[in-house]
């Protein structure tokens, strides 16, 4: 396989700056309403925020990859004194909570890094500085891209099971 030249696009994240705002999932969901800018529900955002204020906990979170299953072991971290909860650090959309959905239709959201903008619309309303936009250049194996077809199988395969699948392809056929 092929090397190619990959643009990495990374936000980094300082939870000391958060403050709690929440202008981050205001601005992302108005970004991705369609026509843009015509609503805004963090609900629909693709970063959250993690926030107890007892605690003093505020955590942006971003949307990363679905996942099918909800995972079986989970996670506590304990970081300068602060207890997080098992879920807190994961970027799912997963099975076992409502983050990171589509509150209309369920379906799984995911961070684009704001497509064509020159910076992530997050970073650039976050005024206390607690998200920063870097970019670097790394060499990678060219990607097998799927086209929409292998999407959509993968997608009934992960939901039915491949066998299923293969059982009403046969039917299907002897039908016809
Ligand atoms: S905009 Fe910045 S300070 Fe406000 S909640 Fe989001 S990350 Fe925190
Ligand atoms: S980078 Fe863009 S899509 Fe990703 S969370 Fe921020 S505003 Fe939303």
């Amino acid at each position: 396989m092929s090397k190619v030249k990959k643009k990495v696009k990374v936000i980094k994240i300082d939870i000391e700056k958060c403050n709690g705002c929440r202008a981050c999932e205001i601005i992302c969901s108005a970004y991705h309403a369609a026509p843009k800018y015509s609503s805004n529900n963090p609900a629909r955002s693709r970063i959250r925020l993690i926030r107890d204020p007892i605690k003093d906990i505020y955590l942006p979170v971003y949307a990363g990859e679905y996942a099918a299953a909800e995972c079986m072991g989970r996670d506590i971290y304990v970081i300068d004194g602060r207890e997080y909860a098992e879920c807190d650090f994961c970027r799912a959309a997963c099975p076992s909570r409502d983050v990171f959905k589509e509150p209309d239709s369920g379906l799984p959201l995911k961070c684009d890094m704001c497509e064509d903008e020159k910076e992530p619309l997050c970073v650039k309303w976050c005024l206390a500085e607690a998200l920063t936009y870097e970019e670097r250049e790394e060499e990678a194996e060219e990607e097998v891209k799927l086209d929409d077809m292998e999407i959509g199988l993968k997608s009934l395969v992960d939901k039915y099971g491949f066998q299923n699948l293969v059982d009403s392809v046969v039917r299907m056929t002897q039908k016809g």
